[in-house]
Parts: structure tokens; sequence; C-alpha cells
């Protein structure tokens, strides 16, 4: 018999299943989570834990659990889960992703529908101040407006598909998507973030908050957008500049909001800038409460953890308790160099389709060097924790494909893996190796040869091959206090265009960049943080 205990309130149905199976003992007490203590003395007797966010699965907690094997989350989020400590204890860990895309996209419909027909307002002006002002509440409709979705996953996607049927031409802006995902769906594909906001009528962001998204729609992106444009946010909050969309709205730039997530939450002590902005309408994070969505994220962690008890495969792992492997172990350093690749990749050129080219032997290790890449492809762009053993999923989830080519071994180093990210008819790769079976080495970017550890801070640049190019760069670094630890230059021949890397010690911002951009000689440059 497996223990289960759960140590918060999740639906009914979830432990239902879990009390149908035969082999599975449930402990449900929804209370439990307020008393630690209590939880600290009976968890040597449990083979799972289910918790949402309000206990802390720690070391303290972990040291223990002699018997765990299987901690779920009844949600996605798992901020409260130590998951490098249940790693390294073999104890995998389970979440309910995406059970709540239909509660948040319902939401996002109901604020855009709220806040263009302004009904919060009417519904006050008539309940609280007995007010009969129909003039007051003149909105706009949603037919023939476009609707600017940032963020193509779970969410943005079936926005995208309720928009449709309200006759509204839907395009969106999703570099980690294929194309054909949006085309699908008859969702028009948009290349650069600034052409989606100068065309939206109505943006909506739907991404996760990663370093990328935080602050990506500021002051200078609202400036690009249409007067009396209408912006939502129902994701995560921090995607949107707080302060930047109060002012636009006070200054009638923005026409209405709806948001729902906050930097801080609750948004209050200090007050949050938009709790006095004008014309907007704010709810406390709701986005997955329906009792639909509560079910589904009890059915599904229910029926994961089930899976990990008894050894079955699990869609949702979080993490990948297996480094005892003997496959992984013998080929630790191609995973951590398939995982750079994946990282390299998507910051140079994100691709809709991928090739993976193993050349040399790699017998039985194909689909771990395949997570491993994957990985390394979609942590920066998701806020859950990506795993060698979800990865695939979440990549499959997404539309994004690999193709695995076997080919002979390199000539001159035996074992390669070269990752080649396709967009439409343009093709980037990037290739490594590993040296004396223990350290990963990028050997080629683009057409260039290089030798570079991937590892930290890369500046990577391509220009024309001219005298004084370095020197400019150099000067424009040295301005920024950017340090620069290395330099490698890969050229085609004198006086062609030639690639180089510069190793660096601190990060480089959007402006620096757009500054190296501005030279002549520049044809491309790019910030690579592995
Ligand atoms: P998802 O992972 O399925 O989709 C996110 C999409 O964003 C992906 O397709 C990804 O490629 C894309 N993306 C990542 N970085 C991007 C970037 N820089 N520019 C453009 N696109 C980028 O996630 P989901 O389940 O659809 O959830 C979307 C958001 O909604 C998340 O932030 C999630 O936390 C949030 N959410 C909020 C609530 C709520 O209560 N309000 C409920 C559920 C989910």
């Amino acid at each position: 018999m497996y223990k289960v205990l759960i140590t918060e309130p999740i639906a009914q149905a979830g432990i239902d299943i879990l009390n149908e199976q035969p082999d599975i003992e449930v402990h449900y007490d929804p209370e439990l989570f307020r008393n630690y203590e209590k939880i600290l003395e009976i968890i040597p007797e449990y083979d799972a834990i289910i918790t949402r966010s309000g206990t802390p699965v720690g070391k303290e907690l972990l040291d223990r659990a002699k018997k765990l094997k299987v901690v779920g989350r009844a949600g996605t989020g798992v901020d409260n889960i130590d998951i490098k400590e249940c790693s390294k204890r073999g104890i995998l860990v389970v979440n309910a992703a995406g059970g709540n895309a239909i509660a948040a996209t319902e939401l996002t419909m109901g604020m855009m529908l709220a806040t263009i027909r302004k009904i919060p307002q009417a519904h006050k002006s008539v309940k609280e101040e007995r007010k009969w002002e129909r003039k007051k509440f003149m909105g706009i409709e949603l037919a023939g407006k476009t609707l600017g979705i940032i963020g193509f996953g779970r969410i943005g996607s079936r926005v995208g598909v309720r928009a449709k049927a309200f006759e509204m031409n839907v395009i969106t802006y999703d570099p980690y998507i294929p194309r054909e995902k949006a085309e699908k769906l008859g969702v028009e594909y948009i290349e650069n973030l600034e052409e989606l906001l100068k065309r939206a009528d109505i943006i909506t962001v739907h991404t996760p908050l990663t370093e990328e998204t935080k602050g990506m729609i500021g002051e200078k992106e609202i400036s690009m957008m249409k007067d009396g444009v209408i912006i939502l946010n129902i994701a995560r909050g921090g995607i949107i500049d707080e302060e930047a969309l109060a002012k636009a709205l006070k200054s009638g730039k923005v026409r209405a909001a709806a948001v729902d997530v906050y930097s801080k939450e609750p948004p209050f002590n200090p007050d949050n800038p938009l709790l006095d902005a004008p014309n907007i309408v704010l709810t406390p994070h709701i986005g997955a409460n329906t009792y639909e969505s509560q079910t589904n994220v009890a059915v599904i962690v229910a029926k994961q953890v089930i899976a990990a008890l008894r050894g079955e495969p699990v869609e949702f792992a979080v993490n990948a308790p297996v480094e005892d492997l003997s496959v992984l172990k013998s080929y630790a350093p191609y995973v951590k160099l398939a995982e750079a690749l994946g990282k390299f990749l998507i910051q140079i050129q994100p691709g809709e389709e991928y090739i993976l080219k193993l050349k040399g032997n790699f017998e039985g290790a194909e689909e771990l060097i395949e997570t491993a890449f994957l990985k390394g492809l979609l942590e920066k762009t998701l806020d859950i924790p990506v795993s060698i053993v979800n990865s695939k999923y979440l990549a499959k989830e997404r539309g994004i494909k690999v193709k695995i080519e076997k080919e002979n071994p390199d000539p001159t180093y035996g074992k390669v893996i070269e990752a080649i990210s396709i967009a439409g008819n343009q093709k980037f790769s990037i290739a490594g190796t590993v040296i004396e079976n223990k350290y990963p080495k990028i050997i080629q970017i683009g057409q260039f040869k290089f030798d570079l550890e991937p590892k930290g801070k890369f500046l990577i640049f391509r220009n024309l091959d001219v005298p004084g190019v370095i020197g400019k760069i150099g000067t424009i670094l040295g301005k920024h206090n950017i340090n620069i630890a290395g330099f490698q230059l890969g050229r085609v021949g004198k006086g062609k265009e030639a690639k180089a890397v510069l190793i660096v010690d601190d990060d480089i911002d959007e402006k620096v960049l757009e500054e190296l951009k501005s030279l002549n000689e520049i044809t491309f440059v790019k910030f690579v943080k592995i």
C-alpha cells in the first residue's frame, strides 16, 4: 500500500480518484498545513504528499520523509517546494500544469467585455448610486477590432479562438512557437513585437513572468500603441509596467485597462499606482478561480501521483530525480552541452523547427540529448522548472519539433552535436563537442569556428571586417562599465564578414545593444547568457 498525505484543501474529485485505487491509502486533512509541526511528525510514514502553496516542502521536511517518493502540487507554481533537495533524494515532483487554462481564458474574455462596455462602472452607478446614466456608459464593440495577443500558449491561443468568434482580427507575437500553430487557428503570426503594438486596438499579455518579459510593456512600448488602445493583464504582475500603465490611463493614451495580477499581491501598502488610475477594472488574482479549474487541478495531480508511485510515465514531472542512471552519468557532459546549445539557439535565433545532428556514436543517449536540448531551449521562456523529464512534453504541447539526424563522426572532434534552428528560409546552426570526456565546448557558431566554454555572458556580433570595429565596440562597452573578459574572432576571409564573440562580466541591456547596432559596420548583435 502507498500512503498519500494531502495537507491542503483540494477538490473532492481528486480525492475520489485516489481513494478508488486498491494500492493507495489517503489521509486528507485540508487544515493540516496550518500545523507544520504535525506534518513533520507524521511525514515519515508517507510515500507521497500533495500540497497547494501553503505547505513548505523543504529540507527540514524532506530529512524526515524517509519513505517519500513523490511530491504533488495541486496547481502550477512550485515555489513552496525545494526542487533541488527533492531531486537529490530521488523524489519526483509533479504539478498540474494547464489545469486552469480555460478559467484564465474565460476571465480574459470577461475582462475584455467588462472594460469596453464599462460594465463594473455601470453596475455601480445603478446599484450603489441609484443613477440612470445611459449616455455615460457608451462603449465600443469587439467585432472588427484587432486583438494583439502576446504569448500564444495554452491561454493566449484559447483567447485567440474565442476572440475570432467575436469577429475580431487576431494577431499574435510569440517568438517561441511555430508560426503554423497560430496560422492553423486563423491567427496572424507577427514576427516583431513593435508591429503588434502598432496594429492592435486591444492588447492582452499571456506570457509567463521571466527575465525577458518583466516590464516588456513599459512607457516606450505604450507610446508605440494606437491612441485609445485597451490593455489587459491576466497573466502575471510586472509584465506590464504598472507606473507606465497608470500614467497612460491618466493621460488617455490608453482608453481602458483590466488587470487581475500585480507585481506585489495584495497591491496595498504601499498602494499600487493602478488603484487610483481611471478607466480600469481590477480583480484580486481570480484567473484560476472556477470550480471546474480546481477540479481539473485536483484530478490531474491525483493521476500524476498515482502514476509516479507505480513507476508509470508522468506528464507533468517538474524535476528529474534520475541522476544515478548510468546513461545519464556517462553522457553528463554531452547533456550539459546539449542544454547549452538550446540556450544559445533560443537567444540567438528561435526557430519554428529544430534539427539535432548527432555526429558519432551516441547510442542509447539520443533521447537524453534531445530532452536536454529542449530543456535549454524552453527554460528561458517559462516560469516553471523545466527538466529533462518534462521538456519533451512541454515542447510537444507548444508544437516545437526536433528532428534527430545521426551522422558519421566529425573528422576532427569525433562526437559533435550540431543544433540548427529553422525559421522560414533562415537557418542558424551552432555546434559543440566534449573535450577529454569532461569539458563541453562550443566549436562553431553560424559558419564560423570558435573554441568557447558554454558558460557565462557573451556578446555575439557579426561585422564587416574593416579596421577599427573592435575598438568602437570596446569604447561603447567601456562607457557603460561593461568589462570584457575574453574575445574570439572568426572570419571567412580578409575584408569579408567576420563573427566575433566577446565574453563579458556584466549584463548588457537593450539600450547598449541599440547603441552597438547603430554602428554601420555591425550587421548583427546579440547578448547571450548561459
Ligand atoms: P504557457 O506556457 O502555455 O504559454 C506562455 C506562452 O508565452 C508560450 O507560448 C511562450 O512561448 C510565450 N512566451 C514566453 N516568453 C515570451 C516572450 N518574451 N514574448 C512573447 N511570448 C513569450 O502558459 P499559460 O498556461 O498560457 O499561462 C500564461 C500566463 O498566464 C502565465 O503567466 C500564467 O502564470 C498566467 N496565469 C494566470 C492565471 C491567473 O490567475 N490570472 C491563471 C493561469 C495562468
